[in-house]
């Protein structure tokens, strides 16, 4: 049927892409690794104006408390050798915005700094500049997504030019030999690709703090340029590639369209699409959430486990009752016993999704501009954990509680949660969301 064709389709970062980041797998070593940051951290020094960290740049203004001003196209990215070089001024000196004073900045020592890599697959000689403006427009949509544009300042963002003697999967192949068809990328982690992936971070230098083998601080964006008609844009996905020894792994997002599949390279998000239907008993929401495993994506409808019940309508941060964000939409990559947060979210996607009305499948959610609340508010604390910035707590469960209790807060403040909130609201009262035929409202605590 149908449905049987759709699935025999390759899943771009479904199941990977669901589960967390490696570091929720691996939680041993956390501690002594979120100490040395934050030793870092205290031996830089605190917290500094804006003034004496990087400064904006001309025409840039840093907006209200959370940064550099959004929507502004940066220039070309600049070229030093075979690297491109993205957004320079913002990550020369790394920072935060330091969330207890909004327009002042926090300094994060380079040891926290988190190397964003781009590289090129499919990119003939000739096409030096092409990569160039792709790396520059690749960090432009980066700069228009809250909350990258707000976190910008650690984020140091550049593309690695190497080209590559034929554009696809023609005998001569790519450099790094990714491989696609027309449905999407088929090959994404064989030894050549493995061996030059790596030898590319080689090249280029990284952050190499890691945790258990694993690089902490760094994501590989591979852009994969294809050709015209059907192969124009397969779809992505992220995946854990390990190096040819074995000993290091490090975070890939695969693709044409890769700010998708950075949020599960990065943050750890899970797709929020349908592509599947049946449950898995292997997911399940844990009744103590762990910063190292907190999901967009929750598996239960028991409104005490709900993981965004403090974003559902009827709360201080959100008090219009007829609110549809907060609730349980249905889809997690699986239909049943899944349920995400939002209609839309740039976490989202086609795939097997009902439309509003539930009257077909295959329907985009994604929303190409922004995140929904919940994945938002994950992607800042998995980048506040990451910097060092929630102290040195024993565990991932203790670290959650420290970022509800103490930080949330400051963070929905700095962030203009509540008004955005409203605003999205409203938006969606035009759409007449609320009549959509795929959503639950969650059951009131008992
Ligand atoms: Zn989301």
């Amino acid at each position: 049927m149908g449905r049987t064709e759709r699935n025999r389709r390759p899943r771009p970062a479904d199941e990977q892409a669901a589960a967390m980041p490696p570091t929720g797998r691996k939680a041993a070593g956390l501690a002594l690794f979120l100490a040395f940051l934050v030793a870092a951290t205290l031996a830089a020094g605190a917290e500094i104006p804006p003034a004496a960290a990087a400064p904006p740049p001309a025409g840039r203004t840093p907006a209200a408390g959370v940064g550099p001003a959004s929507g502004q196209e940066p220039a070309a990215a600049v070229w030093e050798g075979d690297t491109a070089i993205a957004g320079r001024e913002n990550w020369q000196k790394p920072w935060l915005p330091d969330l207890r004073n909004p327009g002042r900045r926090i300094e994060v020592p380079e040891a926290g700094r988190i190397d964003v890599v781009l590289l090129g697959d499919g990119y003939l000689a000739e096409e030096r500049d092409a990569f160039a403006e792709d790396v520059r427009s690749w960090y432009a949509e980066f700069l228009k997504l809250t909350p990258w544009k707000q976190l910008c300042g650690v984020f140091r963002v550049r593309g690695l030019w190497t080209p590559s003697p034929s554009r696809g999967p023609a005998a001569e192949g790519t450099y790094y030999r990714v491989q696609y068809a027309s449905q999407g990328l088929t090959e994404v982690q064989s030894a050549e690709t493995r061996r030059a992936l790596y030898g590319a971070l080689g090249r280029i230098g990284i952050n190499e703090a890691r945790l258990s083998g694993h690089l902490t601080h760094t994501v590989v964006v591979m852009l994969v340029r294809t050709g015209p008609g059907p192969l124009r844009s397969p779809s992505g996905c992220a995946r854990t590639l390990a190096s040819p020894d074995g000993k290091t792994t490090v975070r890939v997002a695969f693709g044409a369209y890769t700010h998708h599949e950075f949020g599960h390279a990065w943050a750890g998000l899970g797709d929020e699409y349908i592509n599947i239907a049946k449950p898995s008993a292997s997911r399940t929401t844990p009744a103590r959430p762990s910063i190292l495993t907190i999901s967009n994506l929750c598996y239960t409808k028991d409104p005490l486990l709900v993981p965004w019940r403090h974003l559902a309508p009827g709360g201080p941060l959100n008090p219009d009752p007829g609110s549809v964000i907060g609730v349980l939409w249905v889809g997690g990559v699986r239909e049943e016993g899944a349920w995400h947060s939002e209609a839309r979210c740039l976490m989202n996607g086609r795939h097997d999704n009902w439309d509003l009305q539930k009257t077909r499948r295959g329907a985009s959610l994604r929303d190409p501009q922004r995140f929904c609340f919940w994945c938002e508010e994950i992607a800042v604390a998995r980048t506040w954990l990451k910097t060092g910035q929630l102290g040195n707590a024993a565990g991932g469960e203790e670290l959650w509680e420290k970022w509800v209790r103490e930080v949330r807060p400051l963070y929905q403040k700095a962030f203009d949660v509540a008004a955005r909130i409203k605003g999205q609201n409203e938006a969606n009262a035009r759409e007449r969301l609320a009549e959509a035929k795929i959503y639950e409202r969650p059951a009131p605590p008992p």
